[in-house]
């Protein structure tokens, strides 16, 4: 057969061309992924061989051999796997597999580590051997296929096909090195590259020199070998290489869970977060295997959406080998080992958030995602409330809602919040006064997330959890810290300014009432209780949901407040009506820009404004 000449996908050479021109400063990733996509195609024959046994006939012990050649510079790795067909090689190595290489490109930094990084996740794995090489040749022969395949690319605009019926099944990758990359002939060089990154890799990877073979990997799978026996540093290489991630992890769990079920786990927290965490795709980097045979890593039945940046391995022996996709979903065993995990995640978590500093480092790299936990349909939800941690007016620090708890004042009855997009607008927030005038402490939501919980976790150790918005009489209960100077203006003054001020905002305002909240500022905007606050409002409004504005706020007056007084005075002369309304206009727009909304008339502002100054100056 004649060879065929096929062009890479767009986005294939845009990908090689940033893997070959940027990304080389940690190029020896590039074997930890091609051995990575050798011990996968083993463990799919192996799967494949459970269903259909009559492939084992032509299939031998999997193993993964390296094969440096000085002579012709190059480096081969030849796995006795699941091989590919035509198809097979179009579609895996002529366009990226995963997510779509336009939100790789997308996600590149510029920072040569962190784009390292993004490879493997983004199954562009295939590719970092374009790094080092500048031809590959790809030799295969799919199990069960009577047609085998040789590929060749240099990495620019298209690859060759051409049949070659004679290879074994499996796949031999061979690199034709780059002069500046002659050192991964070395096989100093390899065996190192082999212990730190591949030793886990639970089949022989064997390096061979000539006519001798050494085997250069511990061949055990990691998580099978005691606890006792393996280093930091393993853990470390293999957490690296399961999620392809290059920080360290942060908590490490490696745990045989005997009962009910039989599992051992070897779980890990991230430090940093993956890039993906937001993508509503984003799944877990977890591993189920059954007696050390891989199934799958597409587990959303294994760990709760909350938990999504954990990463690791779950190895069982109590499900059959050949389980199938609809029989994991519907399977108790995976329930009752998710259960499992997620109590001990929780446990392990409770442990390290004793060391506050060291966990703020996983709060700030996971806590938004972690609070998912507050609304996700779980029966944990307590326990993951007692890990959260919030900011909050009191302190610089972050505390728990047990800590706000112990430090509630007599009287005090529930748990104060205010959401907004900064701490920094937030502590300035006028609704704030009336806490910080009773030393009462407020925690400051700030993550779009905090929106959706707050309206189900709504109680915490018996404290109702409300926004300061809505609080009123309960916070009468709490003494003021020092006597106001000020009294309030009398009642019948009070009815008719509010009617004034009703008569000249109209529709902007629902209601007018007089709040006990403020301290400093004359007015404040709320929303009732049961309706959407105001940050929700701007929130929504900012992802392009059509909704109302203004409709149902309460405009708060503050009845001790100066500028009250005053305008309670000036209503008893008609000569300064017009000034009063042009007063209240003013505090309106003024209360909405520390609110950071928008004023409907910004110019009659402005106008209205400069006439107070001046009168101010004169
Ligand atoms: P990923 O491994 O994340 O899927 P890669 O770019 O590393 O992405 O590999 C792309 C695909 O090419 C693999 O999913 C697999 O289907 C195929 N592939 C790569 N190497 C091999 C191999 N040695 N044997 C069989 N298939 C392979
Ligand atoms: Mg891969």
């Amino acid at each position: 057969m004649t060879e065929e000449k096929i062009e890479f996908k767009a986005e294939v050479s845009k990908v090689l061309d940033i893997v070959i021109h940027s990304l080389y400063s940690n190029k020896e990733i590039f074997l930890r992924e091609l051995i990575s996509n050798a011990s996968d195609a083993s463990d799919k024959l192996r799967y494949a061989l459970l269903l259909h046994p009559e492939l084992a006939s032509k299939t031998s012990e999997f193993k993964i051999i390296l094969t440096p050649d000085k002579q012709n510079k190059t480096l081969t790795i030849t796995d006795n796997g699941i091989g590919m067909n035509k198809e097979d090689l179009i579609n895996h190595l002529g366009t990226i597999a995963r997510s779509g290489s336009a939100e790789f490109i997308k996600s590149l930094t510029g920072d040569k580590q962190k784009d390292m990084a993004l490879i493997g996740q983004f199954g562009v794995g295939f590719y970092s051997a374009f790094m080092v090489a500048d031809k590959v040749t790809v030799k295969t022969k799919k199990a069960g296929d009577e047609k085998g395949y040789i590929w060749v690319s240099s990495g620019a605009e298209s690859f060759t096909i051409e049949e070659d019926d004679s290879l074994p099944i499996g796949t031999s990758i061979i690199l034709s090195l780059k002069s500046e990359d002659e050192e991964f002939l070395e096989p100093i060089r390899l065996r190192h590259l082999v212990r730190q990154y591949s030793d886990h890799i639970s089949i022989p990877i064997i390096l061979k020199e000539g006519a001798k073979e050494e085997t250069i990997n511990s061949a055990s799978a990691l998580w099978t070998r005691p606890k006792s026996e393996i280093t930091t540093e393993q853990y470390k290489d293999f957490y690296q290489s399961v999620s392809h991630a290059f920080d360290e992890p942060w908590m490490t769990m490696h745990y045989k869970a005997e009962g009910t079920i039989d599992y051992t786990a070897l779980l890990f927290v991230p430090t940093k977060p993956p890039f993906n965490l937001f993508q509503p795709d984003r799944k877990s980097n977890l591993q189920l295997y059954v007696n050390r045979v891989f199934i799958s890593d597409d587990l959303p039945e294994l760990m709760p959406f909350f938990l999504r940046f954990m990463t690791g391995v779950i190895d069982t022996n109590d499900l059959p080998l050949n389980v199938s996709r609809e029989m994991l979903q519907k399977t108790p065993v995976m329930q009752k080992i998710k259960k499992g995990i997620v109590k001990r995640i929780l446990n392990e978590l409770k442990k390290r958030a004793e060391d506050k500093e060291d966990y703020k480092k996983f709060w700030e790299s996971f806590g938004i995602v972690f609070k998912e936990g507050l609304y996700e349909p779980i029966d944990e939800r307590k326990e993951v409330a007692d890990l959260c941690r919030f900011n909050h007016t009191a302190d610089e620090n972050l505390i728990s809602f047990d800590e706000y708890i112990a430090g509630m004042k007599e009287g005090q009855e529930n748990i104060y919040y205010l959401t907004g997009t900064n701490i920094e607008s937030l502590k300035n927030n006028p609704q704030l006064e009336g806490f910080a005038a009773r030393g009462v402490n407020v925690l400051l939501l700030t993550d779009p997330i905090d929106e959706f919980w707050i309206q189900t976790y709504t109680e915490h150790n018996g404290k109702k959890i409300i926004s300061v918005m809505h609080a009123g009489s309960d916070l009468e209960k709490i003494k003021l810290e020092n006597e106001p100077n000020e009294q309030p203006i009398d009642k019948e003054k009070e009815k008719l300014l509010i009617n004034r001020i009703k008569e000249t905002l109209k529709e902007s305002v629902k209601d007018v009432q007089v709040t006990d909240r403020l301290t400093k500022s004359p007015f404040a905007l709320i929303t009732p209780s049961g309706m959407m606050s105001l940050n929700l409002e701007r929130l929504m409004k900012a992802h392009g949901q059509q909704i109302a504005m203004n409709s149902d706020r309460i405009l708060e007056i503050n009845p001790r407040h100066e500028v009250i007084h005053k305008l309670a005075e000036m209503l008893e002369n008609k000569e300064m009506n017009d000034k009063v309304n042009d007063a209240i206009l003013v505090l309106f727009d003024q209360t909405l820009i520390a609110e950071g909304e928008p004023l409907k008339d910004p110019a009659a502002f402005s106008k209205r404004l400069t006439s107070f100054v001046l009168s101010g100056l004169a």
